[in-house]
């Protein structure tokens, strides 16, 4: 049975947790290094990109998060959480957890509103998601292995690189599953994969 974590130290954890647990899923809030090694997928929620930053290397995490990828287990990053998994991020010489091969752009839409609503159709998830943007960031450039999953606005919101999500919005603040749904479908790839 697969276990999924969900990065603790910062932002929207509970409401995560909450929507695998509404799935019937085993999912849990992690905040030391050890408790990686028996997750088989990661989730790194929206919330304050510098603050988790800041505390992914105060607990030791970086490295432990990019072995936990080496290894072939997904990461899941929702809005914060995208640009710390992001290799490059506009106007920022060093990237958190250089995963995903995109750039990214913090705030980005905070210039004309600082939130906003869309009901989105996402490739292979959904044809009316309602996504909700927060100060949200902009997926600016990608690279030839990503694969756009959805756009707003001619902007860039959602993508995945094989086991790499990463979203521009907030999935857990709505009470639809199927994005966490769709996660775990990798995760569970990930697993048949590995064993
Ligand atoms: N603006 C935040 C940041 O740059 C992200 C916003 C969010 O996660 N809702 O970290």
């Amino acid at each position: 049975k697969e276990k999924i974590g969900v990065l603790a130290l910062q932002g929207a954890v509970r409401e995560h947790l909450n929507l695998f647990h509404k799935l019937g899923v085993e999912a849990i809030a992690v905040k030391r290094r050890e408790q990686l090694d028996e997750m088989d997928g990661l989730v790194i929620p929206g919330g304050e990109s510098t603050a988790i930053g800041k505390l992914i290397r105060q607990y030791d995490l970086r490295n432990p998060i990019m072995d936990f990828y080496a290894k072939g287990k997904p990461v899941f990053g929702t809005c914060a959480g995208l640009i710390l998994i992001a290799k490059h991020i506009a106007e920022n010489d060093e990237a958190h957890l250089p995963l995903l091969d995109v750039t990214v752009q913090r705030n980005a839409f905070g210039r004309q509103v600082d939130s906003f609503e869309a009901d989105l159709p996402i490739k292979g998830v959904a044809e009316d998601f309602r996504a909700v943007f927060i100060r949200a960031p902009l997926i600016t450039s990608v690279g030839d292995d990503v694969d756009v999953l959805s756009t707003v606005r001619d902007q860039v919101v959602a993508v995945q690189q094989g086991n790499l999500l990463g979203i521009s919005f907030h999935p857990e603040l709505t009470d639809d599953t199927r994005l966490h749904a769709y996660f775990l479908s990798m995760v569970q790839k990930a697993i048949e994969k590995l064993s």
